[in-house]
């Protein structure tokens, strides 16, 4: 069976101790996945983007069973929230 791997996107604030997830994303294996990451977390302004492999590519099937496995993690300084200030 071929993997499938699928990107979260993360509202982080590291200063409130919060940490919650906004989008799921189905990763496009023939694109280059940093590539496809960094563009998610750009539209959501998301400091944190984690990928995660997964053994369906149906984004319905994938809510129903959230059966997935840790694959890499990405952040962003960049969108980081700026409360510290
Ligand atoms: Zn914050």
């Amino acid at each position: 069976m071929p993997k499938h791997y699928v990107a979260v996107t993360y509202d982080l604030c590291k200063h409130n101790d919060f940490c919650v997830d906004m989008n799921e994303y189905i990763l496009d294996a023939s694109v280059d996945m940093e590539k496809q990451v960094r563009k998610f977390a750009e539209k959501d302004v998301a400091s944190l983007v984690k990928v995660y492999e997964s053994d369906t590519n149906d984004i319905e099937e994938l809510k129903k069973f959230w059966e997935l496995k840790m694959y890499k993690e990405y952040t962003f300084s960049e969108y980081e929230c700026g409360c510290e200030q």
